[in-house]
């Protein structure tokens, strides 16, 4: 059909209001993950952005994981986890952060990729940028380059943009 990947998007994404707080709008994306021709556009319009500009995918827990493992294996790349604390057995880094909705932590393994590797983070929904903004800091951390972010939505309205403005932001859709 003729649908653009935001009207695909706008068309399979739920809105929640009030969730997980009062006064949250929550944009949750399973159905947009559940669409199987609707998952795979969203996989491939995220990786087309940066074709051959990085060399790993990285998941922000848990959301994340789901792009991230599907991209990693279409691109023939490695994938990586940045996880909620105390979920990473080895040696991490870890930065503590704001978002949307709550105060969080997340940790990457020190070791989980060579030096100058170039990443690419997915994510569902870029908010208020916390999220992405502390997983740069993590990879950076680690001796990783921050290749660009890529989500399947942007709230425009929280900022996240600007807050990230040193990084190429990829949004296959923005409300
Ligand atoms: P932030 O750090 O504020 O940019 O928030 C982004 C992270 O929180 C992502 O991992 C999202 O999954 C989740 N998130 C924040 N706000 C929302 C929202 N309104 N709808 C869905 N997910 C959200």
């Amino acid at each position: 059909n003729n649908e653009t990947i935001e009207q695909t998007i706008e068309r399979l994404g739920a809105v929640v209001p009030d969730y997980p707080k009062p006064g949250v709008v929550f944009r949750d994306l399973t159905p947009v993950f559940a669409g199987g021709e609707a998952f795979r556009a969203v996989v491939d319009s995220l990786l087309a952005e940066y074709k051959g500009r990085f060399d790993y995918v990285a998941g922000i827990e848990a959301r994340g994981f789901l792009l991230a493992a599907a991209a990693a294996y279409a691109a023939g790349k490695g994938v990586l986890t940045v996880r909620k604390p105390g979920k990473l057995p080895r040696d991490t880094y870890s930065e503590s952060y704001s978002m949307e909705y709550s105060e969080n932590t997340l940790e990457v393994h020190q070791d989980d990729f060579p030096a100058g590797s170039r990443i690419l983070i997915l994510d569902d929904v870029l908010a208020t940028g916390g999220t992405l903004g502390a997983t740069a800091r993590l990879i950076e951390q680690a001796g990783g380059i921050v290749a660009g972010f890529g989500v399947v939505l942007e709230l425009r309205d929280l900022g996240g943009r600007t807050a990230l403005h040193d990084y190429p932001v990829h949004a296959l859709a923005a409300y």
